[in-house]
């Protein structure tokens, strides 16, 4: 069957054309505008083109000028079918790699044996003497059309850095208005609770006491969440400023697991400090930011493996960097997820279902943990990944991060 493309952007002609072409037996196949016409000639390869000038995106001129060079599509007939029928319209689409031209209204009498004869070998030509002139108008007609291209892309490119600017300027100092309050509510519920007039015990289930130690905990993984956030649109902004300092990693690493065992429901895991994290170097880094980094990954680990799971944290001195890596007998990541999983928002969890706790077994977040550990570990000159065997809640593959960190240079030169 011959198989007719039709580059049309009003319905009406679509369907005018299309019921008079497929009662002459042709196969019609529909493009709306130039960008989508090249993708379809290019897969369905039609036996000829109807093409209508003054289309979306790249005009009909230009769309055939492109099809001219497409493998294929170099000789096969494209017919102008438009309304415009100024002086030098015909010449203009044969310029660009028409065949021919049809004028529009279109003689529905005459159509199909107009679309006949192109399909059998018509071919006009344009005046030699004229042929040049055309090529040349042509020529600066594109020109311009791309000068006027190239400013709009640059103008909402513009605009969009503005508006990008503006949300993260609005991010970062949200971030920074619900920390402060925050801090002084965090720092007067530690008074409380050092307070011994306050009665019961943290233990004591519904005691002041008790109660006092939740509210504590749920500012706690308030100010992680907004913290998260804030880095991210750090990182993102190209913004997040380092204060180096003389890192322990060691340190960090059982300041992390103090503050995760102390809150949260409490889980079932074994802990397995490798003997290499007490032999690691002082490294050159933002102490903070690395703890936030090391939160994340490690309450991770806790997050994805179930009750009776082990987690091993160790590390070694490769070359000038420290490798340390963090290893759980969890649920594992599928792995096409690997790659995906350090970008902002993704959580590999169905978001109805989702459960917010940092340490409950799978407790899900708002997916910018590894966004964030990413971006300091990178911010430090270092690298983050992750392995896994795969996806498997029964069998239980788990999964390791690896993060090298360069060893800089910890000590000012003046005082080693
Ligand atoms: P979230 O806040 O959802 O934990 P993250 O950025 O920390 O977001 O992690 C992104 C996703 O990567 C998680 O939703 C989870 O599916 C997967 N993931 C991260 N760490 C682990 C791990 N140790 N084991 C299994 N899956 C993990």
């Amino acid at each position: 069957m011959t198989k007719i493309l039709y580059v049309e952007d009003t319905p009406e002609s679509q369907r005018l054309v299309q019921r008079i072409l497929a009662a002459e037996g042709f196969d019609v196949v529909i493009a709306e505008d130039g960008i989508s016409a090249i993708e379809i000639a290019r897969t369905e390869m039609p036996d000829l083109i109807l093409m209508d000038i003054n289309i979306g995106g790249l005009d009909g001129y230009e769309v055939t000028t492109r099809l001219r060079t497409i493998q294929g599509l170099e000789d096969v007939p494209i017919v102008a079918v438009t309304a415009a029928t100024l002086a030098g319209d015909r010449e203009r689409a044969l310029v660009a790699g028409c065949n021919g031209y049809i004028a529009k209204p279109i003689d529905v009498d005459l159509f199909p044996q107009q679309v006949r004869s192109y399909l059998v070998g018509k071919k006009e030509e344009v005046r030699p003497e004229d042929k040049e002139d055309y090529l040349l108008e042509y020529n600066r007609r594109l020109v311009k059309r791309l000068e006027d291209k190239v400013r709009e892309l640059e103008k909402a490119n513009e605009e969009l850095q503005r508006v990008e600017k503006m949300k993260s300027d609005f991010v970062i100092l949200a971030g920074h208005e619900l920390r402060t309050p925050l801090t002084v509510i965090y720092g007067y519920l530690q008074i409380l609770l050092a307070n011994p007039a306050i009665p019961g015990d943290v233990d004591q289930e519904g005691s002041p006491r008790h109660l006092l130690k939740n509210v504590s905990e749920a500012v706690e993984r308030l100010s992680q969440v907004i913290q998260d956030i804030l880095n991210v649109s750090l990182i993102d902004a190209n913004r997040l400023d380092l204060a180096h300092e003389p890192v322990f990693i060691n340190s960090i690493i059982q300041s992390v697991l103090h503050n995760l065992r102390n809150f949260g429901p409490q889980r079932q895991l074994i802990f397995d400090l490798g003997g290499g994290l007490r032999k690691l170097p002082v490294i050159e880094g933002d102490p903070r930011r690395l703890h936030q980094a090391l939160w994340n990954i490690i309450s991770n680990a806790i997050k994805y493996t179930p009750d009776g799971g082990t987690i091993t944290i160790d590390g070694r001195v490769e070359g000038d960097e420290v490798h340390l890596w963090v290893k759980d007998t969890g649920v594992g990541i599928p792995a096409d997820e690997l790659g995906h999983i350090f970008e902002r928002f993704y959580v590999l969890e169905d978001v109805a279902l989702h459960r917010s706790s940092k340490t409950a077994f799978k407790g899900g977040g708002l997916g910018l943990g590894l966004a964030v550990a990413k971006g300091i570990i990178e911010a430090h000159g270092g690298t983050l990944w992750a392995e896994s065997e795969g996806y498997d809640e029964e069998k239980l593959p788990g999964s390791t991060f690896h993060i090298l960190v360069p060893i800089g240079n910890p000590l000012p030169t003046d005082r080693v």
